[in-house]
């Protein structure tokens, strides 16, 4: 028994140490500013950024609840409820939950979000076994964190349109980041104008393997198809998961300076587009 405790003293002092490296690693994994409040804040129309500093979640209001799009980190699941709550949302008016693409990053509060709201979840079939096991599937360079599964209540596809109340939300397949990367539209009424307004799922290769990807062999060809098919977009305002992409945050604070169009910006598209295809090619090409 005293030879077992001995035997079994170096695997404790072990397990101690390796808990020790796993609580530094979580602790300085994410980036701070992923957790960092804002205060909500209305975009254009009916739409509202409810997410933190540096990752984004949306809200989209109609006459007959609202639709929430990303629900950022686990950790934020309270801190987005809260701004939901405080641009005059309650909970249970959240009828529907949509999301960017299946990484932690995004979706890790959506389980906890979808329990306390009632809502539906839909999302693309590129994602749903990701979403479904909390884990991310595709070959990465890096090890992704695991998240809480969502189950996918309704299952979308390309072009179609989902309806709540007076507000319809276009889905837009943009594979590549994840098998199931979905981009959404909308249009808004915005002081007399009409804005279409895309919400733009991550084209940044962020740690793909681009060659010999055994759990996601078609990821180079479908990022092209991707950039093709968003070249071929337009939009007024464009809101990407990461809200550093299109400077949200500082284009509220110039709004908040008085430039009353901050928000729009048809270019931005484009050269988003133009950039993330070219830096995308030469990943690619590297990586051959
Ligand atoms: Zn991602």
């Amino acid at each position: 028994m005293r030879a077992g405790l001995k035997t079994c003293a170096p695997l404790a002092a072990l397990a101690v140490v390796a808990g020790l490296i796993m609580a530094a690693q979580a602790s300085a994994g994410d980036p701070p500013e992923w957790s960092t409040p804002v205060k909500p804040f209305k975009i254009a129309g009916n739409v509202y950024y409810v997410g933190t500093m540096g990752l984004a979640a949306y809200l989209i209001v109609s006459n007959q609840g609202a639709i929430l799009l990303d629900g950022t980190t686990a950790e934020n699941a309270r801190l987005i409820e809260r701004n939901i709550e405080a641009v005059g949302i309650p909970l249970h008016s959240v009828k529907r939950l949509i999301s960017d693409h299946a990484h932690q990053d995004h979706v890790g509060a959506l389980a906890h979000i979808k329990r306390d709201t009632g809502a539906e979840f839909l999302a693309s079939a590129g994602d749903r076994w990701a979403l479904e096991h909390g884990r991310v599937r595709g070959d990465t360079n890096y090890r992704p964190k695991p998240f809480a599964p969502i189950k996918v209540d309704r299952v979308v596809r390309d072009g179609d349109i989902i309806e709540l109340g007076d507000v319809a939300v276009t889905v837009h397949l943009t594979p590549g980041h994840t098998p199931g990367c979905t981009s959404w539209s909308t249009t808004v009424q915005d002081r007399g104008r009409q804005l279409n307004v895309l919400f733009l799922c991550s084209i940044t290769v962020a740690g793909n393997i681009l060659v010999g990807n055994h759990a996601y062999p078609q990821i180079a060809s479908d990022y092209r198809a991707t950039f093709r098919k968003l070249a071929a977009m337009k939009a007024d305002i464009v809101l990407p998961s990461h809200p550093d992409i299109a400077d949200v945050i500082e284009r509220e604070a110039r709004r908040d300076a008085g430039e009353t169009n901050a928000f729009i910006d048809p270019q931005l598209l484009p050269s988003l587009v133009a950039e993330s295809s070219a830096a995308f090619e030469t990943a690619l090409a590297a990586a051959r």
